[in-house]
């Protein structure tokens, strides 16, 4: 069942981009597993998956701790990320696509032992959700996380405001893209489950999708 969806998530992915004449292999696929169990994840992996994505670190902490060693796999961190669980994150994770101030950067530099790939989370619809920089904060983040040695800034990240209309993402992830660009960086972390194809349109390097693989999540508690 994940190896037929995966086949049929990647074949979206390559439509999309010869739609628009992108080359495939410029859009990274992040599965994202989270609440899905650690046999998830390993048949993924088996079907050729190797990027996942998570939420919530100690569920991951969980499931980490019951996979077998997954050679080449790679494992993002996508959800809100709070300072407390930052020397954990740090340790489980091979990039966070949610920093969204100098503090958690400054934590994540302090306590990881390995280089971390770093994407800043842009919020561009203040109404809608607490985490993310504010687009005019994004420039001095920039800068800051330039001087730290052990983080690696690959890009920006961001997520619309829900709906099922995936063309009212389209804004949003144009927005982030004339950001991108004007900071001169390389990834654009954008598109998921039902607005991917939109997102790669809009020039999207890194899709995160959960549903489309994974099947429906029941919600956590
Ligand atoms: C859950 C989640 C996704 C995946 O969403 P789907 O609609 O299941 O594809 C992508 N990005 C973030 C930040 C998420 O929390």
């Amino acid at each position: 069942m994940i190896a037929e969806r995966l086949a049929a998530v990647r074949s979206r992915l390559e439509a999309a981009a010869k739609n628009c004449g992108r080359n495939p292999d410029e859009i990274k696929l992040v599965a994202v597993s989270k609440v899905k169990p650690a046999t998830d994840i390993v048949a993924a992996y088996e079907a050729g998956q190797r990027d996942f994505g998570e939420s919530y670190v100690q569920e991951f902490q969980q499931k980490r701790a019951e996979m077998p060693e997954l050679p080449g796999a790679r494992f993002h961190f996508i959800g809100h990320l709070q300072s407390n669980k930052t020397r954990v994150a740090a340790g489980l994770f091979d990039a966070v696509h949610t920093v969204d101030s100098e503090k958690i950067a400054r934590r994540l530099n302090d306590q990881t032992e390995r280089p971390l790939d770093i994407y800043l989370e842009v919020k561009l619809s203040p109404e809608d959700s607490k985490s993310g920089a504010a687009p005019d904060e994004i420039p001095t983040l920039v800068d800051f996380i330039r001087t730290c040695e052990n983080l690696r800034l690959e890009g920006l990240m961001t997520m619309p405001p829900w709906s099922e209309d995936a063309e009212l993402a389209r804004p949003y992830f144009r927005r982030l893209r004339a950001l991108r660009d004007e900071l001169g960086l390389e990834e654009l972390s954008m598109g998921m489950s039902h607005d991917l194809e939109v997102a790669v349109e809009e020039g999207s390097t890194l899709v995160r999708v959960g549903t489309a693989i994974f099947g429906k999540r029941v919600k956590p508690q």
